[in-house]
């Protein structure tokens, strides 16, 4: 160790200048700080501005005098503690007495040997240089104290100490607070600590303790604790074993910390990548749910419920799971109490809102506010829920649902720190949800897109056969027999030809339209249009072909009604209903009513057919979508999407009305004019 040099003064008091410098003489080989002072009077004003490490006082035969003065300057708060050595020509017992008695610390003859003076002084000045050291130590290590103690309770570490025979525990304010306790709580026993320890985690910590002890090695424990007052916390333990001089543990001193934070994010992290590892791995969404919420029940909630939102704004409950096996009867019941949407139930409050409803305290009336029937207030009155988080499943697209999680029993009650994991989960679960309905969607389109593409090479080959053979046919009587078998059957022919290359036409342009429809290029030429005439129209164009399948056309129409639309588009639209009515009509008569409608103007097609499955009736105006198959019927499934088109693009609706075998009825609504 380094032991820094002092700069020790020295006070010589002496009312003769030849005996202060002999005595500065005698000392100057000690290296000292030397200041000499010629009375008392003057020694006083020294020691009340500096500290001497000794006073030297020199009384020569004025005993009485000198002890005046040494009196004088024990009195003096600041020279109180210093040493005081005397110096008098006949230290004589009586006189070492009384000096001693006055708190000198020595008194000698002034005629000493300097080497003994020398060895004296030296010794007090060395003394004086321990206690300063010593000061300084002390002053050190309050303050090393102090830090550590800002540091402890900084860091919200407490400090604990384990007497082991007699199992008595001093507990810090912090250890304390770790634990959850008051300051004033009796936390002096290791018995009162292990009741504050979540029973199932007692034994874990007991033994940690034990081994330490037994190996005299480091102790390492996280447990949970019940503070008295509800709640619960993690705490991480650590500490040392302190064995005696016999190598026997004595005791334990260590540290605690509260962990509750840092645990409840790991299990919610925890948490939240197995259910996402749940959520991707199925691609059935139901089943996915129903695993999250067996997950979520093994963990965050007593038990779980996941109520998906349906097409008709109604919910099903798609997924139940409770912690304990025992209640599995209890929470599958819970099925059959789907949450009603239009009345004002927890769960369609929070579908409604899109936001989170965190229950700390579920209470009796929030209970009967979920209730649907007395009986799922049973049901709900067996689970026993004491808090409940209701979270909604959305995307930016649309709300799918909620999630309901629920605590009952000895589990903790949920608060805000709750709250992320369970919208986090929600959202993860949401994302899973349009992803799967994504797939679905992309899915059909690519049957679709295979069904039209088969579909397709057929519809445009059909017209391509009878063509090629009247072509032949035509060929070869040219051949055969000139030109008069040629005007024999070229009339027949060619009329069957302009048809076939009709529906050709027909084909490509329904496609080119579904190509402008998709670019958003369907632009409309309006003008002053009377749909009477125009219906009448496309009837007479249809006549032949209607005649031929034996349908009736029958129309039916006061007057003229005048509109402004776009003409030839308006011919299209007529047109497919028509030509759908010929051709699913079963040569049965055909009926058109044009007239003033709600919107304005309205068209009824109505034919007395095959008629259209209920299943198919909200399809058949999408791409592709057709409702016969394709082996009995042509058609690319876009005649009526582009109907529809067309009928919106003007600010009109579209509807059907049909059951198998008893025709359909197509009806159209448009406004007189531009709506936009
Ligand atoms: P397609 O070219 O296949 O007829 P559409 O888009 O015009 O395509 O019609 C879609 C489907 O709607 C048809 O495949 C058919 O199943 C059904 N459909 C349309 N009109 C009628 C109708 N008048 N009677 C019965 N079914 C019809």
């Amino acid at each position: 160790m380094v032991h820094e040099v002092l700069h020790a003064s020295l006070l010589l008091v002496d009312g003769r200048q030849e005996s202060l410098l002999t005595l500065e003489a005698t000392l100057a080989p000690l290296n000292l700080r030397l200041v000499t002072a010629s009375s008392a009077e003057d020694a006083l004003r020294r020691v009340l501005h500096e500290d001497f490490a000794l006073i030297l006082l020199d009384v020569h035969q004025e005993w009485e005098e000198g002890l005046v003065s040494a009196r004088l300057l024990r009195e003096v708060w600041r020279s109180r503690s210093t040493p005081l050595l005397l110096l008098t020509e006949t230290p004589e017992p009586a006189r070492v007495k009384e000096a001693h008695a006055l708190g000198a610390v020595d008194c000698l003859a002034s005629s000493h040997d300097p080497e003994v003076l020398r060895a004296k002084v030296s010794v007090f000045i060395e003394l004086h240089q321990r206690n300063a050291e010593l000061r300084r130590a002390r002053v050190a290590l309050a303050e090393r104290e102090e830090r550590l103690r800002f540091i402890l309770q900084a860091s919200g570490l407490g400090h604990w100490r384990l007497e082991l025979p007699t199992r008595r525990l001093e507990a810090s304010e912090g250890c304390k607070s770790n634990f959850g306790v008051p300051p004033d709580w009796e936390l002096s026993s290791y018995e009162a600590l292990l009741s504050l320890i979540h029973p199932e985690d007692r034994q874990g910590m007991v033994n940690a303790v034990e081994r330490a002890i037994a190996t005299c090695a480091d102790y390492s424990a996280d447990y949970r604790v019940v503070p008295p007052g509800g709640g619960l916390r993690w705490v991480a333990a650590r500490g040392r074993v302190e064995c005696g001089p016999d190598g026997m543990p004595v005791g334990m001193v260590g540290i605690t910390l509260d962990i509750t934070e840092r645990m409840r994010g790991e299990q919610k992290l925890g948490f939240l990548s197995e259910a996402s590892r749940l959520l991707t791995e199925s691609l059935e969404p139901d089943e996915a749910l129903q695993r999250v919420a067996r997950l979520a029940a093994s963990s965050v909630a007593t038990y779980c419920v996941v109520d998906l939102l349906q097409e008709d704004g109604g919910f099903q409950r798609v997924a139940v799971a409770h912690q304990e096996p025992s209640m599995e009867d209890v929470i599958q019941q819970v099925r059959r109490f789907t949450p009603r949407s239009d009345v004002s139930t927890p769960v369609a409050e929070a579908l409604r809102h899109g936001w989170t409803k965190l229950y700390t305290d579920f209470t009796l009336e929030h209970r009967r506010q979920s209730a649907v029937s007395p009986a799922h207030l049973e049901i709900l009155d067996r689970l026993d829920p004491h808090s409940v988080l209701l979270v909604p499943m959305k995307t930016r697209e649309r709300s799918w649902g909620v999630i309901t999680f629920a605590r009952a029993g000895a589990a903790e009650r949920f608060d805000e720190g709750d709250v992320d994991m369970a919208e986090e989960l929600a959202r993860r679960a949401a994302s899973a949800l349009e992803n799967a309905r994504l797939l679905r969607t992309t899915q059909e389109a690519v049957r679709l897109r295979d069904e039209f593409l088969s579909v397709a090479s057929h519809e445009l080959k059909t017209p391509l056969t009878p063509l090629s053979l009247k072509l032949h046919a035509l060929a070869r009587s040219v051949n055969d027999g000139g030109l008069a078998g040629l005007e024999r059957r070229l009339p027949g022919d060619v009329d069957v030809m302009r048809r076939q290359v009709k529906r050709l036409s027909d084909l490509v342009n329904e496609l080119l339209d579904v190509s402008r429809i998709s670019s958003g290029r369907l632009s409309l030429a309006l003008e002053e249009v009377d749909l009477v005439a125009l219906v009448h129209e496309v009837c007479s164009r249809f006549e032949p072909e209607a005649e031929r399948v034996g349908c009736r056309l029958q129309i039916r129409s006061d007057g003229a009604l005048l509109g402004c639309w776009d003409r030839l588009r308006l011919e299209q639209v007529v047109s497919n209903l028509l030509s759908n009515s010929i051709k699913y009509g079963a040569g049965k008569p055909i009926h058109l009513q044009v007239g003033a409608g709600e919107r304005g103007a309205r068209l009824v097609v109505r034919d007395e057919g095959i008629g259209i499955q209920e299943e198919a009736l909200s399809r058949i105006f999408g791409k592709f979508e057709r409702a016969v198959s394709e082996r009995n019927y042509g058609g690319l499934g876009l005649g009526l999407y582009i109907t529809r088109q067309i009928v919106e693009a003007h600010g009109g609706i579209i509807r059907v009305e049909s059951a198998p075998g008893q025709g359909a009825t197509f009806t159209l609504e448009l406004p007189l004019g531009p709506t936009r």
